[in-house]
């Protein structure tokens, strides 16, 4: 028997105690009375334990849609097939092996009420294996108070756990409602938000609706009353894909109706059991806070599944770094001359000040160090060490070009001198507000938040100021206040939630995860469910692209790889570069060699660009084409091409810069966990690296060859950092291998 089905009965035998008292009186009566009048008693036992199951039944269907939107008859009348739900809500007729074990590990942890990090390869199919054990576990009775929080960077990814969540649905008849909400910028109907930083749009919101001032807000709702257009847009949306429903059909019913579509997102959110969004309402906890009580719901009664979790730690120390630079402050005195606030425009020349003075040295000190070379050339650089061993015998500040610490208390004296440093946040601030009154953003409101934000902790943090040249040879001075730490955010959002899943296909080691989120949990590393000799993962231990070997021989010693490769490839072939700086110069050497059409990367491209460009390069899936892109750029991560690519080579290893947050990173995880060359330095380059090398087997048909082109890659300290299940070779002879993968 099914474990579901078991655990339904088990809820039956409970039902039936909470039966209204006269109905188990009445069961208890004709049990008692068995001996004394047998089969009328028998068949009035029967009958009315009939009736309490008819009950359950009806019970668990009020349950599974508890949170049906409409009184939708066709599919009350229909009611839901328990017997036909055997263990669990899967959408899928067959479960692969691996999913399999992840739906059991994923089982495991949300009963325990414990979190789970996963590294889950391409093709696994671990949106379906994460929801369904997840779905099981809040359809039961005693869990009616628990929210499946699917959390995504991408909005493709929104649209897969929304059609899962559909075919699930469809499948066992239900109505689990699910809604997705992306950022509220996104959502937002007023003209011209797209280009305000999102801080300044959050602003922007708030004095419109705390104003009166926004018309799709107040057609949302008046006070607590539901207007009528939008009760006719939820019914809308509700009734449509039992449900569920994505961001465009909330934009655009909501459009229809003049109404807010994120204020019709969290009415929806309201009643979901599931709701895909993106890592900022539930990790920033500005958002956090307000999403849950719009939605009525609690972080105790969440189930976080987090996909593409290897992005986590940056995201999260983004949602927590400030920046102020001599631009934001120019722009702010104009802005204070503007709007008539003489009295402030002083105060931010004085900080402009400030900020020139901290760099007038570094300037000249770069420019009298570095000026012959490209910032591509540094003198001393970290890639001229091995280990943190290394690291902590040079002088570091031979690699701190063009920026330096600076501490907390010598920036806030700095201020002082101008002014009190609190009473010039709250001037600041007050001014700020007032401008947004006026028009969409306010720099001087974002020089405030940058002042505030600077009274912020020591531990976990670095505040630095640097210069950097602008096209129009300006300098750009920039002061921030950068997280170092991402524990720092997600601990107590993990500790505090009732289960959480982190899975990736890039999320190896699973432990160093564990300790960088700071979290008490499992962990699981699935193999890829692809067959292995379909894939040839290859080391050319020939050229580097170290900053000390750099030059146009060695550019033109790769470019003949490249060329050789991508020659002797029958299909498209993608190239990764660690910079664009490096795309270019290697490129000078492949133009006229390749027999391929290029495609190269363009840094300005426009996301309707990018969709066309990729489209045309897909269209050589016969013919072949290469595809010249950079590790970090749009094209290394998030894109899915079954059946187009037969090579990836990913040229050098794509190591942070040299730089003092770098620095900064390594010591504190030095200190933290004695692992700050591998966590600050080493492990995040090959997260890159891997997630470029997963573009290559899309699907179990696909067979190609993944070249990994540095001789780094085969020193042990480099090599030691491939997932544990890559069957790994190195070789110099890559034109014989290549022939002999694919013949064979
Ligand atoms: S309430 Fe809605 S429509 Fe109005 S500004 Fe905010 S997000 Fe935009």
């Amino acid at each position: 028997m099914g474990k579901f089905k078991e655990e339904l009965l088990e809820s039956y035998d409970e039902v039936n105690e909470e039966l209204p008292a006269d109905v188990n009186d009445e069961i208890n009566f004709g049990e008692e009375d068995d001996d004394s009048d047998g089969e009328f008693n028998k068949k009035k036992l029967f009958e009315k334990k009939s009736n309490a199951k008819k009950i359950l039944v009806e019970e668990y269907n009020d349950h599974f849609l508890a949170d049906a939107p409409v009184d939708n008859s066709q599919y009350k009348d229909s009611n839901v097939d328990l017997e036909a739900i055997e263990t669990l809500l899967f959408p899928h007729a067959e479960i692969r092996e691996a999913q399999d074990a992840l739906i059991k590990k994923v089982d495991e942890v949300i009963k325990a009420k414990t979190n789970l990090i996963v590294h889950a390869p391409t093709g696994l199919g671990k949106t379906a294996a994460a929801l369904s054990p997840a779905l099981t576990h809040i359809m039961k009775k005693d869990n009616k108070n628990l929210t499946i929080y699917f959390l995504t960077s991408r909005h493709t990814q929104h649209k897969i756990v929304i059609d899962t969540l559909k075919r699930i649905n469809e499948k066992f008849n239900l109505r689990i409602v699910g809604s997705s909400i992306i950022g509220k910028k996104h959502l937002c109907l007023q003209p011209s938000v797209d280009t305000l930083p999102s801080k300044e749009f959050a602003e922007f919101c708030r004095l419109l609706v705390e104003g009166g001032k926004c018309d799709f807000y107040t057609s949302v709702k008046q006070g607590t009353k539901i207007m009528p257009a939008t009760e006719h847009v939820l019914n809308e949306l509700k009734v449509v894909n039992r449900g569920v429903s994505t961001t465009e059909s909330i934009i655009i019913e909501s459009s229809k109706h003049h109404l807010c579509p994120y204020e019709v997102s969290i009415l929806m959110a309201k009643q979901a059991r599931v709701i895909v969004t993106d890592y900022s309402y539930i990790f920033n906890p500005g958002i956090r806070e307000g999403f849950f009580k719009k939605i009525n719901k609690e972080l105790k009664d969440a189930i976080l599944i987090i996909d593409e979790a290897h992005n986590l730690p940056n995201r999260v120390k983004d949602l927590v770094s400030e920046y102020l630079s001599n631009i934001m402050l120019k722009r702010a005195i104009v802005e204070a001359k503007k709007f008539g606030y003489a009295q402030v425009v002083s105060s931010l020349e004085d900080i402009n000040a400030i900020l020139e003075t901290y760099t007038q040295s570094l300037t000249k000190e770069f420019e009298s160090k570095y000026a012959k070379n490209t910032p591509e050339k540094a003198a001393v650089t970290l890639n001229s060490f091995t280990s943190a061993n290394d690291l902590g015998k040079k002088n570091w500040s031979e690699m701190a070009q063009n920026e330096r610490y600076v501490s907390k208390r010598e920036f806030i004296e700095s201020v002082e001198k101008i002014k009190d440093y609190d009473e010039l946040i709250a001037e600041l601030i007050f001014i700020g507000n007032a401008i947004r009154e006026t028009q969409h953003v306010s720099y001087v409101g974002s020089v405030a938040s940058f002042l505030e934000a600077w009274l912020g902790d020591d531990e976990g943090f670095t505040r630095i100021v640097s210069t950097k040249k602008l096209k129009d040879k300006t300098d750009m001075i920039t002061l921030s206040y950068r997280c170092l730490d991402p524990s720092l955010i997600t601990a107590p959002v993990v500790s505090g939630a009732y289960s959480t899943i982190m899975m990736s296909g890039t999320l190896t080691p699973t432990s160093m995860y564990r300790e960088l989120f700071g979290i008490n949990s499992e962990e699981l590393t699935l193999k890829s469910p692809f067959p292995q000799e379909n894939r040839m993962n290859l080391i050319i231990p020939k050229t580097s692209t170290k900053y000390e070997s750099r030059s146009q021989e060695q550019y033109m010693e790769i470019g003949k790889i490249l060329v050789d490769v991508s020659n002797n490839v029958d299909g498209c072939v993608a190239i990764y570069y660690p910079s664009y700086y490096l795309m270019e110069e290697i490129t000078k050497f492949l133009d006229t060699k390749i027999s391929k059409t290029i495609f190269t990367e363009n840094p300005g491209m426009t996301k309707s660009e990018k969709q066309e460009f990729l489209q045309n390069f897909s269209a050589y899936q016969k013919k072949g084409a290469v595809l010249n892109a950079v590790i970090t750029g749009s094209f290394a991560e998030g894109i899915d091409l079954p059946g187009v690519l037969k090579a990836v080579i990913i040229v050098g290893l794509p190591l942070q810069k040299p730089d003092l947050e770098t620095k900064a990173l390594i010591e504190y995880y030095d200190k933290k966990f004695n692992k700050g060359w591998d966590y600050g330095y080493l492990f995040p380059a090959f997260t890159k690296t891997i997630q470029a090398a997963g573009r290559c087997i899309r699907s179990e048909t696909d067979k190609g060859v993944i070249i990994f082109l540095d001789e780094r890659y085969s020193w042990n300290n480099y090599y030691r950092c491939f997932p544990i299940t890559w069957k790994m070779r190195v070789s110099m002879l890559y034109t014989d291998l290549i022939k002999n993968f694919f013949e064979n």
